[in-house]
């Protein structure tokens, strides 16, 4: 096969973009289609990353000029596997590499979880990050809540259901959720580790973030901050565990200052029941042990709290794709370095994963290059033996997709739709305010 390769990536959030440049930047020749299922590109960074980490956010502008480059082209809100089969775009290029990441909530299997009032972290992410997809208005009216997890995902939760809604009011938040924000009676957030602060998956700054809010107390329960050499050992080896544990060693000694809302951290709590008979009323937790190794077992000692929502932060998981491998279990596409497997281990041939889809939803945003960068490696030694594309000129996707009704954005459109919302900032003093209907994105981006 020729140089000029012919390569979609599906997904354009940092994994997606990170494949594309590390792609055209070992084949000057390449080109490469990044096709979304939202109208705009940085997926979890736009629709992941909470709006008051402004400093994660950032990468943005990395990412924004890799697709500046001609060689990559923007296609968003083209939902693969629904929009358009994966065997329908197969004809247009000689590879695709599936990017699609993991933004559902992992099942929490207790009685009660889906009474109302009990929600999955990533849904709640969605809606203050102002996610076309999920609706309005979310329902804030508890005072009690509960946080099911020790993730940097769950303390994101606790802390935006923690602050005022005005802290919020620097940041990109929309104002559907700076007034559903600002409607909330919260006074008490309580976040459950079911293992000890020994096994904390959150990180330091995340963690230490929790206590710079003038009106939040956070409250480290001493019951539960108990070590065994498990833990002792995984402190010894990890220093942002052991700036973790000192946080909250240091947190659990001090004077309790008087602050209009409190943020309880628990460990050794693991949930067995959200309490209700039609609405979520409580949560039961067994205290755990540990048991030597950093593993934990129930000591049949429950606790029942006055909670009135729970939001499980438990991890996330990957939506198949229609038509593709997925194995339900690790809700990853199997694959070998990256080159995707079918259910019998063989692979198929001109197709690639990379990032959470590839790996599962661990890891920060920087880890996904090491990934792009075996899943291109992988994709550039196949270059010989790749399914060439039957149609090469990248006029007939946009052909193709005009003709199949398929109203798709483009890199010119989002960069109006960012104008707009940046505009929508400026008078008051705010670097953007999100627009959130999708029709509304897609009009602005096509500029009607
Ligand atoms: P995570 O780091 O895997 O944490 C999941 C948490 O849920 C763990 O504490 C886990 O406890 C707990 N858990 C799992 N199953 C449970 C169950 N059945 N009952 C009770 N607890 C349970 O996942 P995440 O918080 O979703 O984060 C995903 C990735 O995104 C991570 O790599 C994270 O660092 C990253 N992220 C980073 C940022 C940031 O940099 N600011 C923000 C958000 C997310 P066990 O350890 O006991 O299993």
């Amino acid at each position: 096969m020729d140089r000029s390769l012919r390569v979609a990536v599906v997904g354009a959030g940092p994994a997606g973009i990170y494949a594309a440049d590390i792609l055209t930047k070992a084949a000057p020749a390449a080109t490469v289609d990044i096709i979304d299922r939202l109208p705009t590109p940085y997926g979890l960074i736009r629709y992941g990353v909470a709006p008051d980490h402004p400093r994660i956010k950032e990468i943005i502008t990395a990412l924004h000029h890799v697709l500046e480059d001609p060689r990559i082209r923007f296609i968003g809100n083209v939902d693969y596997g629904v929009d358009v089969k994966p065997e329908e775009l197969t004809p247009f290029y000689d590879a695709v590499v599936v990017a699609t990441g993991a933004d559902k909530d992992r099942e929490l299997d207790i009685p009660g979880i889906d009474l109302p009032g009990s929600h999955g972290a990533a849904d709640f992410v969605s809606w203050y990050d102002g996610h076309p997809d999920v609706p309005r208005e979310w329902p804030l009216t508890a005072s009690k809540v509960a946080v099911i997890g020790a993730g940097n995902v769950a303390v994101d939760v606790a802390r935006i259901l923690a602050k005022t809604a005005d802290e919020l009011l620097e940041t990109e938040i929309p104002d559907n959720v700076h007034r559903g924000l600002l409607a909330s009676p919260v006074t008490d957030v309580h976040l459950f580790s079911r293992r000890g602060p020994g096994q904390v998956k959150f990180t330091p700054m995340e963690l230490r973030e929790l206590d710079e809010s003038p009106n939040v107390e956070v409250v480290v329960h001493p019951e539960g901050m108990e070590f065994d050499e498990g833990s002792l050992a995984a402190i010894r080896a990890r220093r942002s565990l052991k700036m973790c544990v000192d946080t909250l060693q240091n947190w659990c000694a001090r004077d309790p200052r008087d602050r209009p809302r409190r943020l309880h951290l628990h460990f050794l709590q693991a949930p067995v029941a959200v309490l209700g008979s039609s609405r979520t009323e409580g949560l039961r937790t067994e205290t755990q042990e540990l048991t030597g190794d950093g593993s934990v077992r129930g000591t049949g000692v429950f606790t029942d709290w006055e909670v009135q929502a729970v939001y499980r932060a438990i991890g996330y998981l990957s939506r198949p794709i229609a038509d593709l491998p997925f194995d339900p279990v690790t809700g990853t596409i199997p694959h070998e370095a990256g080159r995707v497997l079918d259910l019998d281990g063989e692979r198929v041939p001109g197709l690639y994963a990379t990032g959470w889809i590839k790996r599962g939803p661990v890891g920060l945003i920087g880890h996904t290059k090491k990934d792009a960068n075996e899943t291109i490696t992988s994709l550039l030694a196949d270059v010989d033996t790749l399914p060439a594309a039957i149609h090469r000129d990248p006029a007939d996707v946009l052909t193709y997709l005009d003709r199949r009704g398929v109203g798709y954005t483009t890199w010119d459109g989002w960069k109006r739709l960012d104008d707009h919302e940046v505009g929508l900032g400026r008078p008051h003093g705010r670097k953007r305010v999100k627009v959130v209907p999708r029709q509304d994105m897609i009009d602005i981006s096509r500029g009607i």
